[in-house]
């Protein structure tokens, strides 16, 4: 489906990003992946996706808080394979703390991990996109886009930055083949859900157990995490010619929380 498409996902060492990089590559696409890690495990992983699906996948270690970078990341893509036609903002991080402690320092990295990076790479990628007048952007937003938590004012505030980013150049770009979505995912359980369990049982005075049941899932109407295959499908098709028409949206995938 995606054969001659090539795409940037950024994040994409690990969780949602490395599920959906992998769901672009199964459909064809060539990969530019992103992200931190153990070097080793991470070429590992790039030649593993490169040798099942054929394609060719490459890693930049760019970090998404610092614009240059996120430039050069742009321009070793068009380097590598001639053009880009999918962006995906994955990358994010997460803090959990009450306001009147939250580190002044913790916001400004998830403010700019979560949301400037989508601006930094957007502006980056549409001129050739504009010229070729085809894109596909794709934003990985939360639920936490469309409402909002106890602990969480710097994520909760980047992900509903980044939908009204999203909005505004899908509006902008729409006449130009360009699409800009942003998927709203509920709770899925990657290794950064892993790191907010512990938080969020010291934040409320709980066990891990019961962050799950009453605090992660207690709006998810279905009671079960979200998987990255479903997510990964998603993205898959927002990249697709099939959804030429689907622009300017924030889709939530979430077992029904936000409809609560
Ligand atoms: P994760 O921690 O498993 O993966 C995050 C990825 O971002 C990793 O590859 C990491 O190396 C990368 N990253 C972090 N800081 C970076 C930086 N400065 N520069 C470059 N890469 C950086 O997390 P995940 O759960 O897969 O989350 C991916 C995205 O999905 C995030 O934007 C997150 O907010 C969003 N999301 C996650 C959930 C969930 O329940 N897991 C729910 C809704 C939205």
């Amino acid at each position: 489906m995606l054969q001659q498409k090539s795409a940037i996902v950024t994040g994409s060492t690990s969780g949602i990003g490395l599920g959906i990089a992998r769901g672009l590559a199964q459909q064809g696409a060539d990969i530019m992946l992103n992200g931190f890690g153990d070097g080793q495990e991470i070429e590992f992983t790039r030649a593993e996706l490169q040798r099942q699906y054929g394609v060719k996948v490459r890693y930049s270690s760019a970090d998404m808080s610092q614009p240059e970078q996120i430039r050069a990341m742009a321009d070793l893509a068009r380097a590598e394979f001639g053009k880009i036609d999918i962006v995906v903002n994955n990358a994010g991080i997460q803090h959990v703390a009450p306001i009147e402690e939250f580190p002044d320092a913790k916001w400004d990295a998830v403010l700019a991990i979560n949301l400037s990076s989508a601006f930094h790479l957007i502006k980056a990628v549409v001129p050739e996109m504009k010229a070729r007048r085809f894109g596909r952007i794709i934003n990985i937003a939360s639920a936490h886009g469309l409402t909002a938590s106890p602990f969480k004012a710097a994520y909760v505030s980047a992900k509903h930055g980044l939908i009204g980013l999203s909005k505004t150049v899908a509006i902008e770009l729409a006449e130009f083949g360009i699409t800009c979505n942003t998927i709203c995912p509920g709770y899925v359980k990657t290794p950064l859900v892993d790191k907010q369990i512990a938080d969020q049982a010291k934040a409320h005075n709980i066990s891990p157990a019961d962050v799950i049941r009453d605090v992660m899932l207690v709006h998810q109407a279905r009671k079960e995490f979200v998987k990255v295959e479903e997510l990964a499908a998603l993205a898959v098709f927002l990249a697709s010619d099939a959804a030429a028409s689907m622009t300017a949206n924030a889709i939530p995938m979430d077992g029904g929380w936000t409809q609560h």
